[in-house]
């Protein structure tokens, strides 16, 4: 066991078990073993989270937002203290390099924990003035307890990005990690307790999707933050409507990305390589459809195998290795199938794609050239390191093509034509777009999908008004005018 917590639950400040939930075990996706062993939460254990975070809201909310901001903002300065400590039990939850996740995890958990406790004593409603003196004011409110509910790619990112907005408006937090990486976010509760957040405010519950279903329909749930696939969204949206729950959803995707012929091939070339293959492609924004130019083509191609080659594969805890594992057999063996269809579709592999043989869930990055439009590896989500390259002719015809999918959440240009690139910009459908760089999410920016990847955003200001509603206060000068 590397790395085993003191049990599988954090209620109301402290470490909870109860075994007679169903067993969950943590698997280092670099070797196969398994280095920890949680159960998931039984019907007591969710009612005591659920009883647990309703008792401490209203103590919580009736802090200063000044007050709740100092809390976030010293859990920040923790979770910083922490990065390597935290990014280690992180690679051993999901096999992503520490390179990896010593800059893009437990940092990014605490930029969000940064920028939310800063904005908490800014969190206003407003005043309006009407005829007559009269006058309206309203008061922004915090939902109540929220349910947050994680995918297992960015787990100690994905705790902080609902924690964060969700503490600074004033509710409490049940967050529910995936099963396939539990541990992180037990951490992260951890330290907004110890950095000052009243017992019961961030709590975890371990759990299969079931556990996640039952906490949706509680009657003491006011909103659901999912990060997950389309399947999982539409169950989740479903199960919170019959509530009139609010929710936000961030689903799945297959991103364009496209690169006309006057791009900086090396830029173009790096943002493809960032935007597949960082963390073994399992990134929701990924820009697997890249659509080049035919101009370039066959340039582009060239450096990309040339630079995919210097991608050192390994174990994940070495410092130099850029490229781990993926998350599991199941994950792996996912992308495989995928890459056998590709294969079977008629698309040309120029590179990799093979299962690394040996202990772990190794498979070498993948490269598929002449992919068509209607081909599965084309229209369907991988989550995994499998690129598709297509080719195009024109902006419109490959807007149009870029455009062609149920998803939406994310959508990349490289060019050198600013003109070009803005006007591709505004015609893509997609929540989350980038000129001539690719996948950063930086906490300021709103991020989120259109189309079936989602609904809200997360991050930036606007996350505010998805964990907080207004009260309108209508306030009369004169008398009340009755007709009768
Ligand atoms: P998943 O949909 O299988 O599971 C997500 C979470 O939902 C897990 O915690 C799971 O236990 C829970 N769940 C499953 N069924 C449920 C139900 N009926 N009710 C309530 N909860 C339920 O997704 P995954 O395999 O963990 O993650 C990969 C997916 O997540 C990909 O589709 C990826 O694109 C997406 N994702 C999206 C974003 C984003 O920000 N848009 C970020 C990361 C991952």
């Amino acid at each position: 066991m590397l790395y085993q917590p003191k049990a599988s639950h954090f209620i109301n400040g402290e470490y909870v078990e109860d075994t007679a939930g169903d067993v969950i075990d943590v698997v280092y996706p670099a070797t196969g073993e398994t280095i920890a062993k949680l159960h998931a939460a039984t019907p007591a254990i969710i009612d005591l989270a659920l009883n647990s975070a309703k008792a401490a809201q209203k103590e919580w909310a009736a802090l200063s937002g000044t007050e709740r901001g100092r809390v976030l903002r010293k859990a920040s300065d923790m979770m910083r203290e922490r990065n390597y400590e935290l990014s280690v039990i992180e690679t051993h939850d999901t096999g992503k390099p520490i390179q990896e996740t010593t800059v893009a995890d437990a940092t990014s958990g605490a930029d969000a924990l940064e920028y939310f406790g800063g904005l908490a004593g800014s969190l206003t409603g407003e005043h309006i003035p009407l005829a007559g003196g009269d006058f309206v004011y309203t008061m922004r409110e915090a939902l109540g307890v929220c349910v947050g509910i994680g995918a297992w790619n960015y787990p100690t990112q994905i705790a902080c990005w609902k924690g964060a907005p969700a503490l600074a408006c004033g509710n409490s937090m049940v967050f529910k990690p995936s099963e396939t990486t539990p541990l992180s976010a037990l951490k992260v509760a951890e330290i907004l307790i110890e950095a000052g957040a009243p017992k019961g405010v961030y709590n975890v519950v371990q759990g299969y999707g079931a556990v996640g279903a039952s906490l949706i329909t509680d009657p003491r749930v006011a909103k659901v933050s999912l990060t997950g696939s389309v399947p999982t969204g539409r169950k989740v949206y479903a199960a919170a409507a019959a509530e009139m729950k609010h929710v936000t959803m961030e689903l799945g995707g297959k991103s364009p990305m496209i690169v006309f012929d006057d791009a900086d091939v090396e830029n173009a070339v790096g943002g493809a390589i960032l935007g597949n293959f960082y963390s073994s492609g399992q990134v929701c924004s990924n820009g697997t459809r890249v659509f080049v130019q035919k101009g370039i083509k066959e340039k582009f191609l060239k450096r990309l195998s040339e630079r995919l080659a210097n991608a050192k594969i390994g174990d994940p805890m070495d410092e130099d290795v850029s490229f781990g594992p993926m998350v599991s057999e199941n994950q792996m063996n996912i992308a495989l199938s995928y890459i056998e269809k590709g294969v079977a579709e008629g698309a040309r592999l120029v590179y990799g794609g093979k299962r690394i043989e040996g202990e772990g869930y190794y498979l070498e990055p993948a490269i598929f050239a002449d992919v068509t439009d209607n081909m599965s590896i084309a229209r369907e989500e991988i989550f995994g390191p499998v690129m598709s390259v297509l080719d195009f002719d024109t902006e419109e015809e490959v807007l149009a093509r870029a455009n062609d999918t149920e998803f939406g959440l994310a959508a990349g240009v490289f060019t050198a034509d600013i003109m070009r690139a803005h006007r591709v910009v505004a015609g893509f459908e997609a929540g989350t777009c980038y000129i001539n760089t690719y996948n950063l999410a930086p906490v300021e920016a709103p991020f989120g999908g259109s189309k079936m990847s989602g609904v809200g955003r997360e991050n930036s200001k606007l996350a505010i008004n998805h964990f907080s509603e207004m009260k309108t206060v209508y306030v009369s000068m004169n008398d009340v005018e009755a007709p009768y």
